[in-house]
């Protein structure tokens, strides 16, 4: 069957590869789970696997299946699986457990080793292709009634992590009531992770760096967010406006913002870092008033990276609480849709060159 690769290593070596079809006999004790592909996401990780900055092959191959964000259909189940049927549809977790104790609790996100697993991006073949065949663990249920959303799941699923692990490590504080969040970025993560907290009642300012409007401040304003453009305010600016945010979450894919970031929580608050930077810029900081500020503070610094399956039943459920509150907004981040597999230059080019292209995905089969 045909699949989308890359040669990790070389830059923008995308390509068409041939693979072998799997089965649901491929997983062992009758536990898997066979899904036909209906629709694959690609982000920023897939463009730093694509220029060779990122990502490496299962070993014995030299070619890496792309595509780590998945919606597809079940088409057959082994003898074991429970609350799976063929027909129903499915998005896949992406990391897969290594051997530390946080891998065999089902929290491989968590994992204390080196070596990742992650589908489509570190030592596993993704989505991007026909069909893929998993156990019934990793692969998770979305509701018909959300099929409109499909690859929305995965990213998803990163944003409810980030927000629910801000939420576990504060309770050091016994009592948090964080009222304002400030969330750098208006990417997919930056989008959804502004729904979360909106969600969850938090007074929300996303920042992004294009002049309002256009789609992600409406995108913001559906939300019933607040959109800041640092066009026209500086962070500065903001703080002395709103006061010191309680939670800031960085999904801007600049390291530099995620340190700026470290200037502007308050008192016993939390910064969260979500994104890869693969490049390996140098930033300077003002390490003194920094360091003095965290201290007296008792402030919080967290990254937080990929989700378990927990995280994406959270993340489900709170884009289907997303549709009955600010209705049809959510499907507005889809933006670009390529037609096929095949199209994966038009892929990588609306990926690459399209500022205005906030989710691409590939339509890879019709239901
Ligand atoms: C993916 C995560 C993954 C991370 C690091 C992100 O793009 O969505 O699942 O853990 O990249 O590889
Ligand atoms: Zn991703």
């Amino acid at each position: 069957m045909r699949a989308v690769a890359v040669t990790p290593g070389t830059p923008n070596s995308v390509h068409m590869q041939e693979i072998a079809k799997p089965s649901v006999e491929d997983i062992p004790g009758g536990r898997g789970v066979l899904v036909r592909v209906l629709k694959v996401g690609v982000d920023a990780t897939d463009r730093e696997i694509n220029d060779a900055l990122y990502g490496n092959p299962p070993e014995g191959d030299d070619y890496l299946v792309i595509g780590h964000e998945s919606f597809g259909v079940v088409e057959a189940v082994g003898p074991q699986v429970r609350n799976l049927k063929p027909g129903d549809y499915v998005t896949a977790t992406v990391r897969r457990p290594g051997g530390s104790i946080y891998d065999q609790i089902g929290t491989y996100d968590m994992t204390s080793e080196e070596t990742y697993y992650e589908r489509g991006i570190n030592l596993r073949h993704g989505f991007l292709t026909e069909y893929f065949v998993d156990d019934q663990e990793y692969v998770v249920r979305v509701p018909q009634g959300l099929k409109h959303l499909h690859v929305l799941m995965e990213p998803m699923s990163c944003a409810a992590k980030a927000v629910y692990q801000a939420f576990e490590a504060q309770r050091r504080m016994k009592v948090w009531r964080p009222r304002t969040a400030y969330v750098l970025g208006s990417g997919q993560i930056g989008l959804l992770t502004t729904l979360i907290l909106r969600l969850r009642g938090l007074q929300v300012y996303t920042v992004a760096r294009g002049e309002a409007p256009n789609l992600k401040s409406e995108l913001v304003a559906g939300f019933e967010a607040n959109y800041v453009s640092t066009r026209e305010r500086s962070l500065e600016e903001l703080v002395a406006q709103t006061g010191r945010p309680d939670l800031i979450i960085d999904a801007t894919g600049s390291s530099q913002l995620a340190l700026q970031a470290l200037q502007l929580i308050g008192h016993n608050g939390v910064v969260v870092w979500t994104s890869i930077t693969g490049g390996d810029k140098k930033i300077e900081v003002p390490g003194d008033q920094v360091n003095i500020e965290w201290v007296l503070g008792n402030k919080l610094l967290l990254g937080s990276v990929n989700a378990n399956r927990e995280h994406f039943e959270m993340g489900i459920g709170d884009l289907a609480l997303g549709e009955t509150m600010f209705p049809g907004t959510l499907e507005r981040i889809l933006t670009s849709p390529v037609d096929g597999m095949e199209n994966y230059g038009e892929m990588m080019r609306l990926l690459v060159e399209d500022k205005d292209a906030l989710k691409v995905f590939v339509n890879v089969a019709d239901e």
